[in-house]
């Protein structure tokens, strides 16, 4: 049993998916959550987390702009004081063949998936390193290391997020912050829901479990790395893939 109790997070790309789920399993474990995305919607993820009994606040920010980010982190120490977790999920795919991949889908999924990381990351790092403790958790992918054809920006990307978090967890050890990396493999969100049914089968095939994983796969691995049980763990990259990276 983990306990998060008294804890804050914030978790970037959070209002489905994914880290809507994180935001929820670290809730469970008693956690208030600060959810970021560019886009709140009818506020239904907030509601969703709060209902968990801990405190859920909104927050809309593009992660891939430091100005902006500044400005919610602030807003975001204001309401919660402090904060001892930081789960970098948000991302996106504009997947196409390098030949045709315009270089606003390059540009757009770096800035996304990785430069966002960079931000978030230099937004918080003073605050965890005065406070000696903090858990940073990092969203890769089993793409950012056995890449696939269709996908220069996104494995590009997810390799650099392995890059940034190892780099990361030796400048900031000494403090007492961890960080670390999740590669997920393929798991059943709108972002896999575009695949086509035989690729699905084909990847089912492939997967050593012989099936897709569930947010909550993900997010039960988040809430560990982010828990005082994984404090000697840092600069590592946890596959959660049904044993596909093994
Ligand atoms: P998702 O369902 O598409 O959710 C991503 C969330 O990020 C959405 O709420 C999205 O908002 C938000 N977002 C996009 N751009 C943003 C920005 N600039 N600023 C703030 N928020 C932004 O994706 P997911 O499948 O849950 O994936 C979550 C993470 O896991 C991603 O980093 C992804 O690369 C990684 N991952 C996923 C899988 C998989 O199988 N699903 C596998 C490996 C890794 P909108 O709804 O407005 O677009």
């Amino acid at each position: 049993m983990i306990s998060l109790k008294g804890k804050n997070a914030i978790v970037t790309g959070a209002t489905r998916g994914i880290g809507l789920e994180i935001s929820k399993v670290l809730a469970e474990n008693g956690a208030n959550v600060a959810i970021l995305d560019i886009q709140l919607g009818d506020g239904s993820a907030i509601k969703e987390v709060e209902a968990l009994g801990v405190t859920c606040k909104g927050y809309a920010c593009d992660v891939s702009n430091p100005e902006a980010v500044d400005e919610v982190f602030k807003q975001i120490l204001a309401d919660f004081s402090k904060v001892d977790i930081l789960v970098n999920n948000a991302g996106i795919t504009r997947d196409n063949l390098l030949i045709r991949m315009k270089q606003e889908d390059f540009d757009s999924v770096l800035n996304v998936n990785l430069r966002s990381a960079f931000i978030c990351t230099k937004a918080l790092s003073s605050h965890m390193m005065r406070n000696r403790s903090g858990r940073i958790i990092n969203m890769a992918s089993i793409n950012g290391i056995r890449c696939q054809a269709g996908q220069a920006n996104y494995a590009a990307s997810k390799a650099g997020i392995i890059g940034l978090t190892k780099s990361n967890a030796m400048e900031f050890a000494a403090r007492g912050v961890t960080v670390n990396a999740i590669a997920p493999g393929f798991i059943k969100t709108a972002m896999t829901e575009k695949l086509a049914p035989e690729v699905i089968a084909k990847y089912k095939e492939a997967i050593p479990l012989k099936d897709l994983g569930n947010p909550r796969d993900v997010a039960n691995a988040v809430a560990f790395l982010a828990s005082d049980e994984a404090a000697y763990i840092t600069g590592q990259v946890l596959g959660v893939d049904g044993g596909l990276g093994a």
